[in-house]
């Protein structure tokens, strides 16, 4: 794959588009405050020298890399990721690499994880999770023209743009990640019966997780949540959907959720539909922005 060099082209020197052969080097960014760090490496926050454009900079370590066997993965996700262009995904402008590490220049998403704003409120109003339900649904739809599969939406994968957008932000190996819930496996909460049954699954999964988002979004826990990894695979199989009654949640909205969550993956709600959802419709901002 050629390396990318949209940064100068599109912010610079269109003029230049024809230089495909730049290849980024560390002396191109100058290297700011560090953003985070994940199980292969850290993220900063660069600027990209030539053109002030700033981005954040995954540094993976190749030792690690290695270690996990995850470098094909990657390899795989960098080439998915690098030519997807949606306002709710985060973009992949290209990677370098050094002897003992990978370097991915990554779109900055300033306002953090999705995962720690709503750990901070707990749940979130109709009007915002409407807002981020509808960019989701968009931005899945749009994967899906590109035949690109998430498998694995959950707010941990998601970052919140300097305007309140939300972006999809993950490179599908969430497998290895982390375990940052209260339940034993991150993963499991968001998987759909035909995958806890390791059946045949088509796009129709982003679809079931998305209702999941949905539920926790409105509810602050997901709904399939259990103390042991039996009993939750046992809830999703059920479909064991519960509504509490508190948090107040509309009519309008548990509707939708019963409609993504559905164990015949070909009848849950297509995405199209659910833009069209009445409570899409009534609660989320048609910009894409939560305004608090
Ligand atoms: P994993 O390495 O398994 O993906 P992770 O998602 O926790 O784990 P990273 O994706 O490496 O780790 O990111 C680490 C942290 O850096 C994130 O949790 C986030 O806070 C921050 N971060 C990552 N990418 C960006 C970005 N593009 N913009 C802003 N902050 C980011
Ligand atoms: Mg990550």
């Amino acid at each position: 794959m050629a390396i990318a060099t949209e940064i100068h082209q599109e912010e610079k020197s269109p003029s230049k588009a024809c230089n495909a052969e730049k290849r980024w080097t560390l002396s191109d960014f100058d290297i700011g405050k560090p953003l985070g760090r994940g199980k292969f490496g850290h993220v900063y926050l660069a600027r990209e020298k030539r053109s002030n454009h700033v981005v954040a900079l995954k540094v993976l370590f190749k030792t690690q890399l290695k270690q996990s066997q995850v470098e094909h993965q990657l390899r795989r996700e960098v080439e998915i990721q690098s030519h997807l262009r949606h306002p709710n995904i985060l973009r992949l402008y290209g990677y370098f690499y050094d002897q003992s590490r990978v370097y991915l220049i990554l779109e900055y998403a300033a306002k953090g994880e999705l995962y720690k704003e709503l750990q901070k409120c707990k749940y979130f109003n109709e009007r915002r999770a409407a807002t981020y339900i509808a960019s989701l649904a968009r931005a899945l739809l749009y994967l899906h023209s590109k035949h690109v599969i998430h498998r694995d939406i959950k707010p941990e994968n998601l970052l919140v743009g300097l305007q309140g957008e939300v972006k999809i932000a993950d490179f599908g190996w969430s497998v290895h990640t982390f375990n940052r819930r209260r339940t034993m496996c991150g993963t499991l909460d968001y998987l759909p019966p035909e995958m806890v049954e390791s059946s045949e699954h088509d796009a129709n999964v982003d679809i079931w997780s998305l209702g999941v988002l949905c539920y926790e979004f409105l509810y602050g826990v997901p709904p399939f949540e259990a103390k042991e990894h039996s009993d939750t695979y046992r809830r999703i199989l059920k479909v064991d959907l519960r509504f509490p009654l508190k948090p107040v949640v509309s009519s309008t909205a548990k509707d939708l959720i019963s409609q993504m969550l559905v164990k015949d993956a070909s009848q849950r709600l297509p995405l199209v539909k659910v833009l069209e959802h009445p409570w899409i419709v009534q609660n989320a901002d048609p910009s894409g922005i939560y305004r608090s």
